[in-house]
């Protein structure tokens, strides 16, 4: 239940290039907290990561980088093999994730935070995080869209953006999961804030 204290937690998604990192920045302009998902877990398994003593324990130290990080292309080709291995580091991944993120999320809270934004790129992908949130926002947009602003940011061929695209959940998936979507296709970054800000007067949320 959500008290005047208790801050609403919004999990913001959407498929490579729909938007979601400029929808964050403008959350965070207009006063919400961030907590990205995505940097929470790569930093528990880089160099003095929470995670690596388990991980050394469970897969032996080849899986160890000499800097001390977890060497992702090893464990990658594992655990593409290894239905039971991926099982495995998940284990060990996913509750150090989850702790890291909630004391984030309370840190923001005891600053007075009244919106936290999860940014998980693969939200409706992973199921899990559903259950932690009290909304989904989608930002959604056209796939050649997405094509043509990844193609110029990260100078990608089509082909591997389309890859990139067909792997993550389709546009319907992750609509039907949504609570508020933003269609950011031919919208003015101006238009995109005023979205922006529509939803956070929704939520009761200061802009
Ligand atoms: P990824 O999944 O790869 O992290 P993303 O969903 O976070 O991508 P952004 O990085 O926010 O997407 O946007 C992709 C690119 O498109 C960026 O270069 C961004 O500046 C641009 N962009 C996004 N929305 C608009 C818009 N409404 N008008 C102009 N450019 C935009």
């Amino acid at each position: 239940m959500q008290t005047s204290s208790t801050p609403f937690r919004l999990g913001l998604t959407g498929g490579i290039g729909s938007g979601k990192s400029t929808v964050g920045q403008m959350l965070v302009d207009a006063g919400a907290a961030l907590i990205d998902a995505d940097a929470i877990s790569r930093s528990v398994t880089a160099p003095g990561g929470s995670a690596l003593s388990a991980i050394a324990q469970a897969f032996g130290l080849d899986f160890i980088t000499t800097e001390g990080a977890l060497d992702r292309d090893r464990m990658r080709t594992l655990v593409f093999s290894d239905a039971s291995a991926k099982q495995r580091l998940e284990a060990i991944i996913h509750p150090l994730v989850s702790l890291a993120t909630k004391a984030q999320a309370q840190a923001a809270t005891t600053a007075g935070h009244k919106l936290l934004v999860f940014d998980v790129p693969l939200l409706v992908e992973s199921g899990r995080w559903r259950a932690q949130l009290d909304g989904v926002l989608v930002v959604d947009c056209e796939t050649d869209t997405q094509i043509k602003r990844v193609m110029a940011r990260n100078g990608l061929s089509q082909g591997a953006v389309e890859g990139i695209i067909h792997a993550q959940a389709t546009r319907s998936q992750r609509v039907q999961a949504a609570d508020w979507v933003i269609f950011n296709d031919a919208l003015s970054l101006d238009d995109l804030r005023a979205h922006v800000h529509q939803i956070m007067r929704d939520l009761s949320c200061k802009v």
